[in-house]
């Protein structure tokens, strides 16, 4: 057997670990932050005949600029947002990805706030960006004083706030955003992943576009819109931008099966997003009653909830799985990491915590 060590690989790639969150079929997956619930049957109905079209013309090249696909984002995202604003990939990964491509690279800097998202270092290290990581404040609070002498101390080419963050799901203010836009002399990537399950009314960075071209504000239809599995990401910014990440995409990179499918749940984005308050709903009540069984939740903009207080993550990650439940262990000590799930899903995560609780009675 070869070994990855005795291939020519690149040196910056050794030792390296790929993005391996655990993939198993268990009753209750709560790991990787998707929304749980099914996409509903009429619109799952709608979006297999619009596939069923464009497979008639996949003999075809797919169109190149997804332009009605970039039209449909831009509306669902409003804001005045025009289709030269809008970017989309694969996954905000490649989203991600496309930046790094054309604003990071050999002798440039990509600066985060640790914990973050940990796909973040990896795309670094696949384009040669030098990846450096800041503290945050107490409970992974971030604010624009602590984010500002970061950007003073590693003057990053390209600045990655994740907001809310993951994995703490930590929401992040518009003011320390706005402090950093007008600071960093580079770009400045907002990751809004998790924007839909922010408390309503919050305001998104993307009222923050106008005049900041460096801005680039990225969403997903993996978490709230339920449509992980499809792979669709997206970004807005200024056109300029955009233009640059014409320049490291593949030709053709979306599918014409992905943009029928994208623009198919788009046509529903209601009913796609119908489960997001209940989702909320869950995320509160996972942190009120992890706080009352004696755990520690972190404050959660997102869906999911970081809790700590747990004596032996590694065990407790363990005996939920010996029950079919599946959550995350992220590394941060005495911490473990929880999707809202359906309120079943929720209720079995929840009567498990119970049973090896600290307050327990
Ligand atoms: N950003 C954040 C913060 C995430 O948590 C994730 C997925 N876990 C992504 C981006 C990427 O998601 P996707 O590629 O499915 O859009």
């Amino acid at each position: 057997m070869t070994s990855l060590d005795e291939l020519p690989i690149r040196d910056d790639l050794r030792g390296k670990t790929p993005y391996g969150a655990p993939q198993k079929t268990v009753p209750v997956a709560l790991n990787v932050n998707e929304n749980t619930h099914p996409i509903p049957e009429d619109v799952a109905h709608d979006i297999v005949a619009r596939v069923a079209a464009a497979i008639i013309g996949l003999n075809r090249y797919p169109d190149r600029e997804f332009t009605e696909l970039r039209t449909a984002l831009a509306g669902y995202l409003g804001h005045g947002l025009v289709p030269e604003q809008i970017w989309a990939a694969n996954g905000s990964n490649e989203v991600l990805q496309h930046i790094l491509q054309a604003f990071g690279g050999p002798g440039r800097t990509a600066l985060g706030f640790g914990p973050t998202y940990s796909m973040y270092g990896l795309l670094a290290a696949g384009t040669g960006t030098e990846w450096v990581t800041a503290e945050r404040d107490d409970d992974f609070e971030l604010s624009a004083e602590t984010a500002l002498a970061a950007i003073e101390r590693h003057d990053p080419d390209i600045v990655l706030l994740c907001a809310p963050n993951n994995p703490t799901g930590t929401p992040l203010a518009l003011d320390t955003i706005r402090a950093v836009a007008d600071t960093a002399r580079g770009i400045v990537v907002v990751d809004e992943a998790y924007f839909e399950f922010a408390e309503p009314g919050d305001p998104s960075a993307l009222t923050l576009l106008e005049g900041r071209p460096r801005l680039l504000v990225s969403r997903t239809m993996s978490k709230a819109f339920a449509f992980a599995g499809a792979r669709v990401g997206y970004l807005a910014g200024d056109p300029a931008a955009i233009d640059a990440l014409r320049l490291v995409r593949l030709p053709y990179h979306l599918s014409a099966l992905t943009q029928a499918a994208a623009l198919g749940a788009l046509a529903h984005a209601d009913e796609m997003l119908a489960m997001v308050d209940e989702i909320r709903g869950q995320r509160e009540r996972i942190s009120r009653e992890l706080a009352a069984l004696g755990y520690r939740p972190y404050r959660s903009g997102a869906n999911f909830v970081l809790f700590g207080g747990v004596d032996d993550p590694h065990a407790v990650f363990e005996a939920l799985l010996a029950r079919g439940i599946l959550i995350r262990e992220i590394g941060l000590p005495g911490c473990l990491r929880v999707t809202a799930g359906t309120e079943a899903e929720t209720t079995a995560f929840l009567e498990a915590m119970a049973s090896f609780a600290p307050n327990r009675m």
